[in-house]
């Protein structure tokens, strides 16, 4: 391994680190927020490379909200839901559903569909 291999590893434990056990499902800001003191001179930039780079990996998940990116360790398929009050997003694991979803868009012309989630909004208990 070169030098910039073992800082990019360095980087990635750190991001990975982060998102250990974090299903608040932060932001590139919020994970740049939580690593930037472990990995000086860290541009959010690189951090959005890295979330990108273990994403295709598999080892982490890119989840959409709203046109935001997120990042969270759950890497099973599932859905969100999501609190309009305080943006809390919970996972929702429904095979049910994802397998539906899957079936009513298996004849679309000229696409292969192989993923599905859906965003669900509304308020949660503590707001209510
Ligand atoms: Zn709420
Ligand atoms: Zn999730």
């Amino acid at each position: 391994m070169t030098n910039a291999d073992i800082k990019y590893t360095n980087q990635r434990i750190e991001i990975l680190n982060f998102l250990k056990d974090n299903y608040n499902h932060p932001t590139v800001d919020e994970v740049y927020d939580g690593v930037k003191n472990k990995l000086s001179r860290i541009t959010k930039a690189t951090v959005y490379r890295n979330l990108k780079f273990l994403s295709e990996k598999g080892m982490i998940q890119e989840v959409n909200v709203k046109g935001v990116s997120r990042f969270e360790p759950n890497i099973k398929p599932h859905h969100h839901i999501m609190c309009n009050r305080c943006k809390k997003i919970l996972d929702f694991e429904s095979k049910e559903l994802s397998e539906y979803a899957l079936k009513i868009v298996k004849n679309l012309k000229g696409f292969s569909v192989n993923n599905s989630n859906t965003n669900f909004y509304g308020v949660c208990n503590n707001c209510a």
